[in-house]
């Protein structure tokens, strides 16, 4: 029988979860169910994770992240050779007083709950796979671990809105997110690109949602990413910034619910709402519709714009890595961004480029450029197995 410490990864429409051994952390098996919002949901087996299971089994038809967490649970409980020894989960939001990995107890469990309006898309998704592994084995030990803790150390300029102090103090701060990413980049770098790492960088997360965080000393100092997860770059299908004003435009005019601006804003925005085709890089890429290509234009356009503001955030630019799933595989994303930044010294090796090498930038360059795979899910291993020294 294998030992295995437990990954969630609770997204807004797909739950990932792998096993890692708990010692050095490496990768035993994974998987996710996908298209949960659809409320036909997939589960997959990842690599030769097949190995490790007998088979696949039915899925529930539902819609609900608790119901298929409990189901998901089951499946795993029911495979005889592995033996959990703890669960870590990815939770979006840590609020202010959570800036490390935690042990859950039903305190956390409570705090984190109050933090749902924070994150209204992903908190209660972590808090129904926490429930849901705490229902089917209620003894096994669970951690978690925070995307905004990456940017707790942010000084206060970066911090707070220029608003009422009194909101500031209540909590209405940027928080910024992706934070297992940005570590994971941030353990990475040195190996990768030498002293440089500790440099000025910018690390451009592209996926469905996207940020950016501007580093020193591999410390987040800025991000675009700021009380929510809206905020900043154009994403899959969240707007990003936006001039409050067409919120308040949105409620007087259209007349329309708080809940339907938080539709359009979070949802029916992005690629999508520009495009009116997909939220989806790989088929607006394939698509001939002159929409698709202005929705692709402005996603590089607002990403370019905001690595100038992040530039200045730090006073210039060292290194600039290009991660998730847009950074690792879009050369055409990549190409229009980096156009956009000549004048700080960005200048891509087209071939490098298309070829998704780790390194793109050409030999002028004063900028160096690279394509880095992110990790969340070690990350999240890791820091489970950290905070549990009881477990090796
Ligand atoms: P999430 O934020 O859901 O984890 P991902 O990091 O998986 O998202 O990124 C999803 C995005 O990456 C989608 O827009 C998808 O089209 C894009 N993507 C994935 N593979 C490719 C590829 N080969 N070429 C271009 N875009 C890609």
């Amino acid at each position: 029988m294998s030992e295995a410490i437990l990954i969630f990864n609770a997204g807004s429409s797909s739950i990932k979860f792998a096993l890692y051994s708990p010692d050095d952390c490496d990768l035993l098996a994974k998987g996710a169910i996908e298209s949960i919002v659809s409320g036909h949901p997939v589960f997959t087996l990842g690599g030769d994770t097949e190995n490790w299971f007998s088979g696949i089994g039915e899925i529930p038809q539902t819609g609900s992240h608790y119901d298929l967490s409990v189901w998901l649970m089951n499946y795993i409980h029911g495979q005889s050779d592995i033996q959990l020894l703890a669960a870590g989960h990815r939770v979006v939001h840590g609020g202010r007083r959570f800036s490390q990995p935690t042990l859950v107890t039903d305190e956390v469990v409570k705090q984190l709950t109050a933090y749902t309006p924070l994150a209204p898309n992903h908190q209660p998704h972590s808090l129904a796979a926490i429930e849901a592994i705490h229902e089917c084995w209620p003894d096994l030990q669970q951690v978690v671990c925070f995307d905004t803790a990456f940017h707790s150390g942010q000084p206060m300029v970066a911090h707070q809105f220029a608003i009422p102090r009194a909101l500031t103090d209540e909590g209405v701060v940027r928080y910024g997110f992706h934070g297992l990413s940005y570590q994971y980049i941030a353990n990475v770098l040195p190996t990768v690109a030498g002293a440089r790492a500790n440099g000025k960088v910018i690390v451009a997360h592209l996926g469905n949602g996207a940020s950016l965080c501007a580093m020193k000393e591999r410390k987040s100092i800025a991000s675009t990413m700021g009380f929510s997860a809206l905020d900043g770059l154009m994403m899959g299908r969240r707007c990003g910034s936006i001039d409050a004003g067409v919120v308040f435009y949105l409620l007087r005019e259209h007349k329309i619910s708080l809940d339907e601006v938080e539709d359009v804003l979070y949802r029916q925005s992005g690629l999508l709402g520009v495009s009116g085709i997909s939220s989806d890089v790989r088929e607006l890429q394939e698509s001939k519709a002159v929409e698709a290509r202005q929705a692709l234009d402005l996603f590089a356009y607002r990403a370019a714009c905001e690595i100038g503001s992040m530039s200045s955030a730090l006073s210039g630019l060292d290194v600039l890595v290009f991660t998730a799933g847009i950074g690792e595989h879009s050369a055409l994303i990549r190409r229009k961004i980096t156009e956009r930044c000549d004048w700080l010294g960005v200048d891509i090796d087209m071939s490098a480029n298309d070829d998704n090498r780790l390194k793109i930038s050409s030999a002028r360059s004063s900028v160096d450029v690279y394509v880095i795979p992110t990790n969340e899910e070690i990350e999240i291993a890791e820091s489970t197995r950290d905070a549990l020294p009881n477990l090796a």
